[in-house]
């Protein structure tokens, strides 16, 4: 049996049942419990692209134009940066390992 904390009645309430009508939030009350899909729009509002000065209303438009221009789109970071410019190399000095080794040995 799990139970959740209501924050409406400050009490708990057994998932496995339907839970109460008068613990739903106000808001949620005209909200069905059937499942409904989310809608992510591909609306935007003049969106200007820095990579070529033009405005788009498109997401899928301005990911594009994006991406044909070489760059990418990182997560919600809005600088955009060239993909080859953020990769970078690294690699461990020769010997690297054996002189954490030593030091480690010195101080344990
Ligand atoms: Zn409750």
């Amino acid at each position: 049996m799990t139970q959740r904390f209501c924050k409406v009645c400050r009490g708990w309430h057994d998932l496995d049942l339907p839970w109460p009508d008068n613990c739903r939030p106000e808001a949620n009350m005209a909200r069905s419990d059937l499942p409904t899909p989310r809608v992510i729009s591909d609306r935007l509002d003049d969106v200007w692209n820095p990579v070529n000065g033009k405005k788009y209303d498109s997401k899928s438009a301005y990911y594009a134009a994006v991406k044909d221009a070489g760059y990418t789109i990182a997560g919600n970071d809005s600088s955009i940066t060239k993909a080859h410019e953020r990769a970078v190399e690294t690699t461990a000095p020769a010997g690297l390992k054996d002189d954490l080794k030593a030091a480690w040995e010195q101080h344990t």
